[in-house]
Parts: C-alpha cells; structure tokens; sequence
C-alpha cells in the first residue's frame, strides 16, 4: 500500500481507502476486507444513513472513520449534535476525520468552523476536513479557522471527471491538502464509455493491471491524492487495493490526460 500524509497532521492514511454510499449490510464483509488489507480509511455521512452498519463492520479494527455532518446541520449547536449522533451510530468515541458534507452559503462558514474547533478540543474528532469545497470556498474556509488546520477536501475526481487539475488539486499540493477522491472509478462509468475504456484497456493489457487498477493509480500517483472506490464485491475490494502497488510511465500518464 502506498501512503499519504494526512494534511500537515504527520499521519499516514493508505492512498486507497474505501466509499460506503449506498452501502448496507451487504457491505460488510467488503469493509472488514479492505481494512484488513489496509485500505483502513473508510467513509461515510450522516447522510448515507448507514453509520451503524458501518459501526458494526469496523468494530475491533483499525479503521480510520472519515464521516461527514451534513449541510443542514451547520449552524453551532447543529454539529455538535450531529457528531454526537454520528459517534453513537459508529460505536466510537472519536471520529478520525470530520468533514462538511457540503459548503452551505446560507450560514456563516465561521460558526461552523468554531464547532469543529470545539469538537477537536473535546476530543470528540481528531482533524477537520471539507467536501465539495470549490477554491475560493476553501480558501474562505481555511481562513475561518482560528487554531487548527483543514486537512482535507473531498470533491469528485476520476478519470473522466477532472476539473481540479486546473486549480483545485494544484493548491491543495501546495497548502498540503490532502484531496480525498469521491467517485473515482465515475460510479462504474469507465467501464461503459467507450473512448475511455479502450484506452484504459489497451494499458490494462500493458500494465498486466485491471482496468479499474489503472484508473485509480492514475488519481494517486502523484500525491496528495487518496481515493476512495465503492465496491460491495470482495474480489472488486482486492482488487481495488492492489492498485497502489505499481506505477504508470510519464508518458503514459500523459496519454491518460492529453486523450481523455
Ligand atoms: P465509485 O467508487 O466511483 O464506483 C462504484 C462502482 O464501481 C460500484 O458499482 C462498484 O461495484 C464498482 N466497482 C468498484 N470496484 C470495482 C472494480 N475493481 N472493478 C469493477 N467495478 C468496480 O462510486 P461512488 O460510490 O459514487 O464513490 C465512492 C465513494 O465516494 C462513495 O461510496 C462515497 O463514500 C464517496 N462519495 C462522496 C460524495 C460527496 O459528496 N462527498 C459524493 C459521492 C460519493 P460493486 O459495488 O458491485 O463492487
């Protein structure tokens, strides 16, 4: 497994984690099988509506529980209960990474960066991120905080999707943080368009690599970057994992970015 530091935190999380959207209890041999082949970063929401079941699958594990508050929860009082609830649900008594779902214009950034910093201060998460964060509301956000760091930004990045090459992902590398890549393999799109999946498949072919392996290591191989695929097939969750392990040539990598 290749690993990123988490923000400016000195912490090591695996550049492949692992996406819970629309997972249940189907899910949760998938999930116990990531952790254990270290792609321990799991993620959630309160609005996924399936942190117990996520609870339940990483219990006496070493999971780090990324979960998010929603963007209707952002008022003050509204995130403390909100995490409350989520660490309850979960079965933990801290959360890992506590992130804004989404950005809400409607209350100030301000408040809700206040609550976060409490919730640091109780011991209730141990860093704060974002999701869904456009540059400047980053920026906005970043300069909201009065003690710690935003260490994360979680925002859709794929292969087919990758408007942050532009702006996005060049400033998160150079305020060290950590893009955390949702959708990465575009909810099983790549396999299906068909430009991108000839290209995926003829350096799958090279590579001896499968195509969702090539997709993903193209996202984190140049740092920075952990990505976190959905998959409910164990044999998918492996493979998932192993696409760490190995790296695309420059000229390849560029083939990826000038063709698609
Ligand atoms: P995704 O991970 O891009 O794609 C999931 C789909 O790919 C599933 O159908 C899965 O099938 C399939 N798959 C996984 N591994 C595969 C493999 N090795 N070979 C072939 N197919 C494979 O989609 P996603 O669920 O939208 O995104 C991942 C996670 O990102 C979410 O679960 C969630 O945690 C997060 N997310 C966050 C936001 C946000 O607003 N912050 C929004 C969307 C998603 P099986 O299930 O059958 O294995």
């Amino acid at each position: 497994m290749k690993y990123v530091e988490l923000g400016k935190t000195g912490e090591k999380v695996p550049a492949i984690g692992f996406g819970t959207w629309k997972l249940g209890n189907e899910g949760i041999d998938a999930i116990k099988r990531s952790i254990e082949l270290g792609a321990n970063l799991i993620d959630t929401a309160e609005m996924y509506g399936n942190e117990a079941i996520v609870g339940r699958a990483i219990k006496g594990t070493n999971a780090f529980i990324a979960t998010k508050v929603s963007p209707h929860h952002l008022h003050y009082e509204d995130v403390i209960k909100a995490c409350n609830r989520s660490m309850q649900l979960l079965g933990i008594k801290q959360i890992d990474l506590y992130q804004i779902h989404w950005p809400n214009p409607a209350i100030p950034i301000k408040e809700t960066m206040k609550a976060m910093e409490k919730l640091v201060d109780d011991g209730k998460i141990r860093y704060i991120g974002v999701s869904n964060f456009s540059l400047n509301e980053l920026k906005e956000a970043q300069s909201a905080m009065s003690k710690y760091d935003i260490v994360s930004n979680q925002v859709e990045y794929n292969i087919m999707v990758r408007g942050i090459e532009d702006d996005l992902l060049p400033f998160c590398r150079k305020e060290n943080i950590t893009v955390i890549a949702y959708s990465p393999l575009a909810r099983g799109e790549i396999f299906k368009e068909k430009k991108v999946y000839e290209l995926l498949n003829e350096l799958a072919s090279k590579y001896g690599k499968s195509i969702a392996q090539i997709s993903l290591n193209y996202l984190i191989a140049e740092g920075g970057v952990v990505a976190i695929p959905k998959a409910s097939i164990i044999k998918h969750v492996e493979e998932n994992v192993g696409a760490a392990d190995f790296t695309i040539s420059k000229e390849d990598m560029m083939k990826i970015r000038h063709f698609l």
